[in-house]
Parts: C-alpha cells; structure tokens; sequence
C-alpha cells in the first residue's frame, strides 16, 4: 500500500494531463448571407455561439474583418508599398483601388447573450468590450449584423479575377479571432496567413439563380439548386457549347430572382464559397474517400480540368493510405483567386496551367487539408508546419502520380532553394512570423523549403520507418486541433527513442548552418584513422560511407550523442556517438588505409550541407568536385 498510493497518484496525473495540458475554444456560427451581384455587396446576420474552454475569463473578443485589407492606406497596402520584393499579385494595386472596387466590412449592430456590445474596429480588426465577461467553460452567443463591399480580386479573396471567375469568397465574413494557451491572436491582415477556432458552420446564401455556387461544407439542398449537385454526371461538350453561347453574367435580372444555397460544415476552422455563372461542375468518387466536386469555367484549359479528376482521385488515395484518412466526405477544386490556396474541404486555384502545374496546385492544396485543414497549426507563427509539410509531401505524391523518381530523393530542389538563401545572407530563422519576414523571399523559402528539408533531415536522423508511423500518429493524435512544433517533435521522439530538442531547436529558431568535413584519413599500423570535422554551427549526425579498392563499401552511421540513440541501423555500422562540443571526432577502421579508395560524408545528399566540397575525400589526394 505505502507504494500503491503514490503510484496509482501519479498514474492518474499522467493520464489526465494530456487532456489538462490541451483545450481549445469552440464556435457554432449560422449565417444568412444576401448577395447583391449587381453592386457586389452583402448583408449578412451572423449568430454565433462561443464557448470558452480555456482556463481563463474573458473581458473582450476580436474579429477579424479581411475585407477591410482592400483599401487604399491599409496595413496590407502599405506593407506592400514598402517591402523591397513585393508580392506582383498585390504591389501596388491596392492603393489605386476606388470606392466601388475597394474590399470592406462593416458592423451594424452587435449583441452578446441579446445586449449591445461596446465595439470599435482598427484596420482589419474589430475589439469588443464585453459586459458580461465569459467566464471558463461558458458558452455565450453573439448576433451580429453586418454588410460589406466584395473587393476587386487582389489577393485570395474577390472579384472578377483574373480568369473571369466572379467571385472568390475567402476570408469574407467577420471571424472571431483565436484564442489558445499562447492568448488572443488578433493578427492584422498584412500578407500571411490564419489561425481559426474549431467549430461547426451552417450558410444559407441567398444569391441570383444563375450563378453557380462551390463551398466549404455539405450543401443541404441539392435538388433545390440543381447545377450539377443532384446528379454526377458532367455535361457534354455540346450541352456546354450551346449553354455557354448567349449567357451574360447579365446586370438586367432582377435582384428577386435569388435561390438560396444552404450549406453545413461540421468541425472546420474556416468557411469559403466561390459562385460564377459559367461554372463547369465535374464530380468523381474516391473509393472509401472523398467525393470530389470540381468547379471551372470552360475555356482552353478544359482539356486539362477533364484529365484532373483521375489525378486528384488517386492523390487522395495515396494520401489516405499513406497520412492517415482524410475526414470529411466532400472535396471541392475550385477555380478562383489568383495561384492556390487552401480551405478547410476545398481549394481555390486559378485554372490556365498546363496539365502537370494544374495537377501540382490541386495536389499541393489538397495536402493541405491534412496539414493546416486538419491539423490546424498557426500558419502565421509556424508556417513551415503546413507550407513546409505540405511542399515534402508534395514532391512525393507527384513523383507517384507522374511515374518519376527525382533523385536521390524528391526534396532536393527544396534543399538547393534552402542552401541559396542560407549562403545569401537574407535568411531568417524559421520561427519568424509570416508577416515579420524582412523580404517575401525569404519567408517563402523559409516555409515551404526549409520546412521540406526540416522533414527530410528528420528521416535522415530517425528512419524513413519511425518518420512514416510518427506522421501518421501525429494526424492520429492532432486531428480538429492546434498542434505545436513540440506536439510534432514529441511524438517523433516516441516514435524513434531518439531525443530530437537539439535539431528543433538549431533548425527552426536559427539560422545556423551544416558544414561537416573529413579533416584526415591516416593509416596507422593495420587501422585507419578517419578524422570528421565540425565546420558549421548546425549539429547533426553523420552517415559516412567508405568505398575500398576492393569495389565493395560500407556506411557509418555517428550519432550524436545527445541523441541518446540512434536511427534503425540497416546495412550500416553503428561508430561512437560524437559530443558534439567536440569540433572534430575521429573513427578507427581495423582496415589498411591502403584499402581505402575514397570516403564520403552523406553521399545521399541527406543532410542540407551548404559546403559539400570537403565531403569527400580520395586516396591519392584525389578530390572530387562537390556536387
Ligand atoms: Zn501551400
């Protein structure tokens, strides 16, 4: 007994605090939107029922209000002004926007629990002081009335883009901020990118009859709105033909000649439509996934967007085999907005590509919904967890999907955009904000390549095996929440028993760099001496493969060893772990260094090493040019 009790009291600290440690915040939002297509303008009453999981009373909320990022003066527009590479989608063309073609929202009324609440909105974010304070575990519901201006398509979001698509309807409702274990995220819509709160939504969108509408969520009124949703058929070529010969997106209907498009969304963090009058609407089944919709406006792309359905299909096949199952029952690609972006059950692209950048978008966003759609980390804090995730898997899938094999691996174009922008001196640490990044360049190649090579690296350090079972046991555990970094590396190091701080640490909040060389291969007596050197910051193990005369060859695996263990061996041998305050570590073969012909750190290009020129060393002095 006297050792009972206090291990059954730490036996039950333990299992309750995974479930302790972890809250987040839940929304319920139903909102009834009129489109008003003549002067692209919106009312909306939104209903939204809040609750509080957080261990904290709250005395204010914020929304965010995206639209208002389209106005000449905005923080949006003057960041781009300023910045030495500005986005050549945004530059400078929000500062010419005028009146009818600026992008606003704006609140008429706001209630919480049916009493007015004090608001007041700066730029792209509105602040309301509550008089009841919500306090932990409540639940409490807000009502709010609204209209807003839908901008001429800049950035994600708008209208009349540049493939003609009418409207691409992101980032278009006011959406209350998050709140997490770090606190309030009222982030100013500058460039990149979102945090939502889980919840459930329901839309019912009153829009003219002739436009065709695509969204996030599960229309509930398919049979009311025709266009394709009750039956899956596609329409033929001439069916189009004729239909598309004497459609206007026409200023004369009357505005009462509307159709209402209801639609619920359960457990998402985020809610898009896009509608067009012109929309093809294609759709294809994944066995035991996904029913694919896809939207585009028939025109010399269509050969393409009629092949796109068989890739995307076997894409999802892949993914839910290989990343863990993807958990809604619709996808939707959508043509709209201006490159691609994702959202919770579906994505919006722009449409002219060839065949294989059309399939690289849709792959690349669909992706998304496992990092950043499901495992929902802060895109604008940790960027790198879906952009960087998102780009690794991405060179995979289309290596399968197009029968390639880049070699030696799919990541090393990421690697030698990583290694450029290391040797430029304009890098900044992975853990930069998106919006903090002193140059767009530097951001993009920080999150999607760096971050690629981060995963790539970490099947170097732990085993393709114990990465490929970590990542599906990290959609496993983080599926509809918020993970961290630390989330991610603690399960990688459960996964492998490998502790992996040291290479978190260096990769994500440095700027540190891989520089390992072979200082000297002696021989003494039978044996040879090789001498490793550390010539960069970044530590990491090493694989050091040794070629002798004989033709035949063996690899060295050296781990840190602060690493505690070391990957799955394979074919390799196992050398001393390095300490690595030590600058250089040395390894002693019971061979002859007459036998040795060549030895070589990390032949497989593996590791990001920025100077792979004393990689290699030959007998003879002979020094192969560094690749
Ligand atoms: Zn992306």
């Amino acid at each position: 007994m006297r050792y009972l009790i206090p291990l059954l009291m730490i036996m039950f600290q333990t299992s309750l605090s995974g479930q302790i440690c972890y809250w987040q915040q839940h929304v319920d939002y139903q909102m009834e939107i009129d489109m008003d297509v003549d002067t692209h303008q919106l009312t909306g009453t939104q209903t939204l029922e809040y609750t509080n999981n957080s261990p904290d009373t709250l005395y204010r909320v914020f929304y965010h209000l995206y639209f208002n990022a389209f106005q000449p003066g905005s923080m949006m527009d003057i960041r781009s002004l300023n910045i030495e590479d500005p986005d050549s989608r945004v530059a400078d063309r929000i500062s010419k926007l005028q009146p009818d073609e600026i992008g606003f929202l704006k609140i008429n009324s706001l209630l919480q629990d049916g009493i007015e609440v004090e608001h007041f909105t700066t730029g792209t974010i509105l602040e309301a002081k509550l008089s009841k304070p919500i306090l932990p575990g409540a639940t409490t519901s807000f009502d709010m009335e609204f209209h807003g201006q839908v901008p001429l398509q800049i950035r994600r979001s708008g209208r009349d883009n540049a493939e003609g698509v009418s409207y691409s309807m992101t980032q278009w409702y006011p959406k209350i901020a998050e709140y997490d274990y770090m606190g309030w995220h009222p982030t100013p819509y500058v460039g990149r990118e979102f945090h939502g709160v889980w919840g459930d939504y329901e839309v019912k969108l009153h829009i003219d009859k002739s436009y065709i509408v695509a969204a996030t969520g599960y229309l509930q009124n398919a049979e009311e709105v025709g266009h394709g949703y009750d039956k899956s058929k596609s329409k033929s070529k001439s069916e189009r033909e004729s239909e598309g010969k004497g459609k206007s997106k026409s200023k004369s209907k009357s505005r009462k000649d509307k159709i209402t498009w209801h639609f619920k969304a359960p457990m998402v963090h985020d809610f898009m439509w896009a509608a067009d009058p012109d929309y093809q609407h294609v759709t294809a089944q994944v066995t035991n996934g996904p029913k694919l919709h896809f939207f585009y406006i028939a025109d010399s792309a269509t050969d393409n967007w009629e092949k796109l359905p068989e890739y995307t299909v076997k894409a999802f096949a892949y993914m839910n085999e290989n990343y863990g199952q993807y958990p809604y029952q619709k996808y939707s690609v959508i043509q709209g907005g201006d490159g691609g972006m994702e959202y919770p059950m579906g994505t919006l692209i722009t449409g002219h590509r060839s065949l294989k950048s059309l399939v690289g978008v849709t792959v690349h966003e669909l992706i998304h919904s496992w990092y950043q759609g499901v495992l929902a980390n802060n895109e604008s804090l940790y960027p790198w967890m879906d952009e960087g995730f998102t780009s690794f898997v991405s060179e995979e899938v289309m290596d399968y999907l197009f029968e390639e094999r880049s070699e030696p691996h799919p990541q090393i174009n990421h690697f030698n955009a990583y290694i450029n922008l290391a040797r430029s001196n304009k890098e900044e640490p992975l853990s930069t904000h998106a919006d903090h990044f002193n140059l767009n360049a530097a951001a993009v190649t920080a999150a999607y390549s760096k971050g690629a090579v981060f995963l790539r690296q970490l099947i170097y350090i732990i085993g393709e095996n114990n990465f490929k079972a970590g990542m599906l046991r990290y959609f496993d555990q983080w599926k509809f929440k918020h993970p961290q970094p630390n989330d991610f590396k603690r399960i990688m190091e459960k996964e492998s028993g490998i502790i992996l701080s040291w290479y978190f640490e260096q990769w994500i909040n440095t700027t540190k760099t891989i520089d390992y060389g072979i200082q000297s291969v002696e021989g003494q007596d039978n044996q040879t001496v090789i001498v490793l050197e550390r010539d960069g910051d970044m530590v990491m193990p090493i694989d050091l493969q040794v070629n002798y005369t004989s033709g035949s060859s063996q690899t060295f695996n050296v781990p840190l060893r602060m690493m505690r263990n070391h990957k799955p061996l394979g074919d390799m041998k196992l050398a001393d772990p390095w300490p690595w305050t030590y600058p250089t570590h040395q390894l002693v073969l019971d061979i002859p260094s007459d036998q040795i012909e060549s030895v070589e750190i990390d032949p497989g290009k593996q590791m990001a090493d920025v100077n792979r020129d004393n990689n290699y060393y030959g007998s003879h002095n002979k020094k192969k040019q560094g690749g």
